[in-house]
């Protein structure tokens, strides 16, 4: 899978960063994962392998990376712990038909919408869950003047930059935002 994600540029998370976010699950020990972005289904396979007693929701929008991951999560045989869903997270109705709450979610969707897939779902997430999100730093692109950055991605990193600035200050979770892989943000919902 690593081999195709790099032949096919498919953005699957990064080493280290896989490393510490299945470190930092194995201290929380999740139960009911929800994942936003499964792309080939790199990360839910190494959730699933990690962790066999989870249940694992994962939404994907690309059909052509849905068919790919359903392929690679069937051939790992973890087609009973992993549910992958073809559709756009902002349009899924996870109310009528998630298995909320969830106790860990993982936003690896769009980055310039993930204040939105973060309102949208958080109301989903069990109070003491915990909300992790990947690629924060976007290579690097975010502590870059924007003038420096591509014009196309500009809305994408001035999003995020916002989202980070907005997360940080949320009453209602504790975040931290780790150096790892490519920035990995982690934002405690407080108990009621
Ligand atoms: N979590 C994966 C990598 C995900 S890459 C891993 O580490 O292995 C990001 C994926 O999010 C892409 O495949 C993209 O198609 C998908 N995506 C982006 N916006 C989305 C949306 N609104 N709904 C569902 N999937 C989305
Ligand atoms: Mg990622």
């Amino acid at each position: 899978m690593e081999q195709y994600a790099l032949e096919h540029h498919v953005p699957i998370m990064e080493r280290h960063g896989i490393h510490t976010f299945i470190g930092l699950l194995s201290l929380q020990k999740p139960q009911n994962i929800l994942e936003l972005g499964s792309a080939i289904g790199y990360s839910a396979i190494r959730m699933a392998e990690a962790f066999p007693n989870a249940s694992i929701t994962t939404i994907e929008r690309d059909s052509e990376r849905f068919v790919r991951a359903e392929n690679y999560i069937r051939r790992a045989g973890l087609e009973q712990q992993i549910q992958i869903i073809e559709a756009d997270a902002l349009e899924w109705d996870c109310e009528a038909v998630g298995k909320h709450p969830y106790d860990a979610l993982f936003i690896d969707a769009a980055k310039g919408q993930y204040q939105r897939f973060f309102e949208k779902y958080e109301a989903f997430v069990a109070p003491g869950g915990v909300i992790y999100c990947d690629n924060m730093f976007m290579h690097g692109m975010v502590l870059k003047d924007i003038k420096e950055i591509p014009r196309r991605k500009r809305t994408m990193i001035r999003n995020l930059t916002a989202f980070t600035e907005w997360i940080l200050k949320h009453p209602n979770f504790e975040t931290h935002l780790l150096p790892v892989g490519d920035g990995l943000l982690i934002a405690i919902k407080k108990e009621a």
